[in-house]
Order: C-alpha cells, then structure tokens, then sequence
C-alpha cells in the first residue's frame, strides 16, 4: 500500500466526470516514468515479502475471540518507538556503519483489524541473506504483539473465522448498515477510516449499481441441511436502495452470502516483490512466474471459513474478486451495451491478463483471445515510444475507471509525481504486479508477485518466501521456459479454489521448460516488441495464423506433486502414478531449484537450513503436509462443540483462534510443535527436521 494522502475525496457520481482525465494526466506520467527509466541498467537484484496480519482479541476464560479494530492505536505506538529507535541509533553511532538492519515497517491495510509488516530493508542477492528471512519475520511478529494489549494477538489466518456472523464479533462493536458499505453484516468502522478506503467501498458499489455479491459455496457436511439457505441473510431490510439486493436474488441457495468489499480485502496474504537489473528482465521474470500463480494458491491454500461456515472452496482469491468487482450490468455482459465502453470478462482483482517480455519464445497463441484495451491510450503510450506489448498491457489496466479521485489532485498536472498513473496500477489487483521505477529513480523495475495466502506460522511464511526468490534464481540462470496460454492460467486459478486442490486437482503446466523456438521477428515490428499479439486491434493481428494446436501440444494437465517434486518422486519408497505418457519426465520445480543450488557455492548450514523450506514445499505437495485450509477443516471437524452442519460456532471458532495463537507462541519461543496438544500440528508443520535449533 501507498502513502496514503489526505484530502477531498469524491463520491462516485462527482469522481466519475473526472475519469478521463484522470487516466490522460495517469498515461502522461507513465510515459514519463517509462521514458526516464526503459534504459535503466543494472539495479541490483533485491527483493523483499509483505505479511499480513489479523489482530484479535483472545483470552482463554471469554466465551469468543474478537477482531481488535485499533489498528490506528496500534500502527501509532509501532511508529513512534521506532522515531525513538531511529534518533538513539543516531545519536550513539554512525548509521552507516553500525552494521545494523534498519526496524521492520509496519503499514496499515483495509481491514481495520489488518496490519502489514515488511522487512526495514529489502534482501539482497546473497544466498546467506535467505536464512534471515524467518527470524526477520518472527521479530516483526514480536515486535507487533509487543504494541498490543495483552489479550491482542497479531495472527495470519487469512480470514476472521466470525466475520460478519449476526451479534458481536469486533470490539469495538458497530452496528451494521453504515451508508459506505450498506452491509447487513459488516458495519462502516470495519474499514479503515482513513477516507480512502470507505470511499473506494462506497464507490465501488455506487459504480456497480448495487452492492458487491460475494457468495461462496457451502461446504456440504452430512447434518448440513439441503438445499441450504444462508441462515444469516435477512430479506427485510428497507434503509438503502440497495437492501433490495437479496430481494432480487443476490443470496443464491447453497452458497454463504457476504456483501462488502470488507469480506475480500479483509483477508490477509503473503506477498514478494523483486527487483529486476533491467526492464527486460523485469518483463521476463513478470511472465515467467506468471504460470506458478495458481500452483502457488493451491499450495498456500488457507481459507476454508467464511462468516461463520466452512465453505467447500480452500482459497480467498475469487473472493476478492467479487468483493471489489465494480463492473456495471453492461460491462458484465447482463445489459446490452448503452453507456459502458465494453463488456468486460474480469474483475479487477483477477488473474493476469497479458504477457509483456520481449522474449522471442512468446507466441502470439498465449496471449488472452478476450483481452480488452483501450485502443486510443495504446495509440498514445505507443506514440510516446512504448513498445506494442507493454503499451497493450497498460492499455488494459486502463480500461478500468479511477474509483478514489481526490479533487485535490486535479488542479494541475505534475509530471514528477505518479498519483494519477498509481490510481489505476494500484487498483488493478492482478495476481502479478509489474511496478515502474519511482520518479526518482532510485529503485528499479519490479515485478510483485500477489497470489499466496498468508501461511499460519512464520517459518511456512519464510519457506514460500525463498522457494521463490530460489525459482526467480533458476529461472534466470537456466533461461526456463514457464509459457502456457493465460487462458489456461485463468482456468487454473479457477482449479485452485477447490477442496484440496493441491492433492486432487491437475493444473496446466508446460512440459519442456527448456527446449527453446525461436521466431522470426516481424520485419515491421519495433526494438523489443515481438509480432502480433491478438488484442482486437485489426493492425496488430499477426500475419500468419495463429497455431493452436502446436501450442496445445506444449502443455498438459499435471498434478502439483508432478509439478513441484517432478515425475519421479517418491514418498516412502511409493511412486505416484504418473499422468504423463511413456518417456515424457517432467524435472519438477524443487529439483530444478536444487539443481540451481548445486551450481552455487553455498555453505553447508545455510543449504541445509534451505532443505527444510525445500522439504516443506516438496512434503506439501506430495500430501505428507497438509496445507492450512485441511487443517483448520480437521480441526473443526474434530472439535466436541462441531455438529457436522458445516456451522462454525462461537466456540470452535475461539478455540482455532487460540490453537493459532499458541502455534504463534511456540514458534517465536523456538520450542516446536512436538508433544503439543492441538490437532494435526504435526500433519500441518511436520516434525521441523534438520537444522540445528529444530526438533
Ligand atoms: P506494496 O504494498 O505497494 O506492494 P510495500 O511497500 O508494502 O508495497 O512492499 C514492498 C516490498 O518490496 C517490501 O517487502 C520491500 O522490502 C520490498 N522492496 C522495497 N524496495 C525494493 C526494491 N528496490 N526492490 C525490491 N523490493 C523492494
Ligand atoms: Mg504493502
Ligand atoms: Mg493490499
Ligand atoms: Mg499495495
Ligand atoms: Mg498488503
Ligand atoms: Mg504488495
């Protein structure tokens, strides 16, 4: 999240007259930027991971845990012991050579129950650097709860297990039906009150004409009552216009039924940003990750509750799609098209859309045969130098409008500032983020990569941390091969939401990561820009057909066992059969990342401190870990007050709540999971092998 500015800000009809103007003044900058910083050479390789966290109040003698909305009270106190540290740090010693890492950052998030921490610097090259990732983390844990009264916790579930159940489950307690979200289940306060974040709620449903329908299937157990009607959603509301939305069937049968931007971005994730040394491998690393996306939330997988449900998915992800989908009926395809530019396949928040590097291996066959752009900011980006494909894939971020419009910012056009082009980059929540340099140009060109849930404990938070940064490494030192058609990612995303999608769904996945097919380039086609993409540009079709079918051939559906552990795994001396045919091996990202280790010079503590993430990522995918989602499920199961109706009651809810905190507790004391008594810890965490200081 941005610095966050203070200001006027408009509500949707007034914000609305503004949009184009916004996104002229939003492309002007971006050319600036882009102008300034395309030739910007080697940046340093660095990167650095966000966590987020849910504060809540538990004691162990209260009946409920409850969600703590003072994070402003909390991100104050956090702030101002680090002034404190800052000023003694220099007045004792010459920061720069005090050899010390600056303190985490702590930053707030749309939840007014979220806090969000980063590293005080991000992390360097260094493969030695990858072990001081976990302890950074659990510092940043212990510095939060150190902030907190001592009945709060900062804890990484994904999700409130009582969220916007009927009766009180924050404290303070609101009541619900706040003019910015008119929820029935979440009040106003539950945001953060900064003006931006009602106001992106309020306009996002003021734009959409109604509110948001966030409806997640319910988890059928066998006292579940069938059909089953959310117990939770009343029909007789008659404040806002918008209470007739259950009325006009917005609370499908079998599905929990949630109505506020509060039931998406209120979940919390675990993200990773790097550095790349130039744009071009910025575009490279953006497309190359761009396929682990939904093997990444599958494996991450930690949201089986909602509102007080078990839901029958295990992901947040389409949650936050529909809990920010600000598409009109026309735009969704529900009315023909009048005033809306467009039919629109996707929601803002959604999976990628576009491949943007200038490798020759892409084929015009991967791009999205739906993609939307608006046609004239690609004209202009291109005008301004930028190359065809970077150019189409800003040119669809732009098809969207700027929700949050300070009127502040529309008095003059400041070409040293990034406001404009940041309303639509950050509002567009793709599962890849391909960030520009600042104006400044201190930083270079990033790429972030968005779809991971957060991970209950640090160290799991820590594994999928570096297995990444590790899968960056190898992609850039093999020069591997990750294409697929962003429609089958689209489509693999959608796979991802399933119930233990990790053990018993297939994914697209390409299948020779190395061979290379070179293209010839178009004659016409600029520096950097490969010929053809399909936007529904007439000019910028390719001249030969595209070729499906030599394309199909270069992907198949696997397992994430086949895809992480490759094809010849085995767990126990057992091979799992494998989908593929007679002679086609599959190496598997973890070996490949192994492979990647071998042609390093590492020491030996820090290798074997990278097998145990290594382990944990390999085991999760074999099924001999559970990912947080089969957990929290076995723990509800499992407790005396479930009554097997898929209901998450006060009480299994407070008692996850307190397995979660004790979890915490034995993870930053370092004495491990052996001998306690929570549920499936062990099937969760594994027995912490290998390195010293684990059992
Ligand atoms: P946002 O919320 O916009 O994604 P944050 O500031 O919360 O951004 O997090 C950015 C992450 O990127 C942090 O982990 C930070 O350490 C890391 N980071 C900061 N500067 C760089 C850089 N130059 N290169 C790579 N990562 C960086
Ligand atoms: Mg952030
Ligand atoms: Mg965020
Ligand atoms: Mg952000
Ligand atoms: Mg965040
Ligand atoms: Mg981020």
């Amino acid at each position: 999240m941005g610095l966050l500015q203070l200001g006027t800000a408009l509500d949707w009809p007034e914000a609305q007259k503004h949009a184009d103007r916004v996104r002229e003044w939003g492309i002007k900058q971006l050319l600036e930027i882009w102008n300034k910083a395309k030739t910007k050479e080697r940046d340093a390789l660095l990167w650095g991971d966000e966590v987020e966290y849910l504060v809540v109040i538990y004691e162990k003698d209260q009946p409920k845990s409850l969600l703590s909305l003072r994070q402003a009270e909390i991100l104050n106190a956090l702030e101002s012991d680090a002034a404190l540290a800052a000023k003694c740090t220099k007045g004792q010693v010459d920061g720069a050579s005090t050899g010390k890492d600056p303190l985490p950052v702590f930053h707030p998030e749309f939840g007014r129950f979220m806090l969000e921490s980063t590293p005080g610097k991000p992390w360097g090259i260094e493969l030695k650097e990858l072990v001081e990732v976990e302890p950074n983390m659990r510092l940043r844990r212990v510095i939060a709860k150190d902030h907190m009264r001592s009945n709060e916790f900062p804890i990484t579930l994904t999700t409130f297990p009582r969220l916007g159940f009927p009766g009180v489950f924050s404290d303070p307690h609101y009541p619900v039906s706040g003019p910015k979200l008119r929820s029935q289940f979440v009040p106003d306060e539950i945001a953060n009150p900064h003006i931006r974040f009602p106001t992106l709620a309020a306009n996002i449903r003021s734009r959409r004409g109604r509110k948001v329908q966030v409806n997640v299937p319910i988890f059928r157990d066998k006292n579940t009552p069938w059909p089953w009607k959310d117990p939770t959603v009343n029909y007789d509301l008659h404040q806002y216009p918008e209470d007739d939305d259950v009325r006009n069937g917005a609370a499908p049968e079998n599905y929990i039924h949630m109505d506020a931007m509060a039931f998406g971005m209120g979940s919390c994730c675990l993200q990773i940003t790097f550095q790349a040394k130039n744009i071009t491998e910025g575009r490279q690393l953006y497309d190359q990750l761009s396929p682990l996306g939904p093997i990444l939330l599958a494996l991450t997988a930690a949201t089986p509750i909602y509102k007080g449900f078990l839901a029958d998915t295990d992901v947040r992800w389409n949650q936050i799609s529909s809990a920010v989908d600000d598409r009109t009926p026309e735009e969704l395809g529900e009315a023909p098209l009048k005033t809306s530019r467009w039919r629109i396949p996707k929601s803002r928040y959604a999976s990628n859309s576009t491949y943007i590097s200038t490798d020759p291996r892409l084929r015009p066959e991967y791009f999205d045969p739906e993609l939307v752009v608006d046609e004239a900011i690609k004209a202009e980006l291109m005008h301004g130098g930028m190359d065809e494909l970077l150019a189409t894939h800003f040119a669809h971020l732009f098809i969207r409008d700027p929700i949050v419009i300070f009127s502040e910012d529309l008095q003059t056009l400041d070409l040293s500032q990034t406001n404009h082009f940041e309303n639509l980059q950050s509002t567009n929540w793709q599962h890849m983020r391909f960030k520009p340099p600042p104006p400044d140009n201190s930083i270079g060109w990033r790429v972030e990569v968005r779809p991971m849930e957060v991970q209950i404990t640090d160290f799991e938070n820590a594994a999928f941390a570096v297995f990444i940064v590790l899968v960056t490494r190898a992609i850039l030192s093999f020069d591997l091969n990750f294409y697929i058609p962003l429609a089958r990612i689209t489509e693999n995303m959608e796979t991802a939401h399933k119930r233990d999608a990790v053990l018993t769904e297939r994914f697209h996945f390409r299948k020779n990561l190395f061979r290379t097919r070179r293209r010839r380039r178009s004659p016409h086609a600029g520096d950097g820009s490969v010929s053809g993409t399909s936007t529904p540009n007439p000019q910028s079709r390719p001249e030969t057909p595209l070729n499906l079918g030599a394309v199909e051939d270069e992907y198949r559906l696997m397992s994430i066992n086949e895809i992480i552990n490759g094809t010849s795994y085995s767990v126990n001396g057992c091979k799992e059969p494998s989908h593929l045919a007679d002679g086609e091996n599959f190496p598997g990202l973890v070996p490949l990342v192994e492979s990647y280790l071998d042609s390093m010079n590492v020491d030996v503590q820090t290798r074997c401190q990278l097998s145990t993430y290594l382990d944990l990522i390999r085991r999760r995918a074999s099924g001999e870990l559970w990912t947080a989602a089969r957990w929290i499920r076995s723990y509800v199961d499992q407790h005396p007050d479930y009554k097997h109706d898929s209901a998450v009651s006060e009480t299994v809810a407070k008692d996850l709540v307190g397995a979660v905190i004790a979890i915490g507790e034995r993870e930053t004391q370092g004495t491990g999971w052996k001998g306690m008594s929570v549920t499936g810890i062990d099937k969760l965490m594994g027995d912490f092998r290998g390195c010293e200081g684990r059992q």
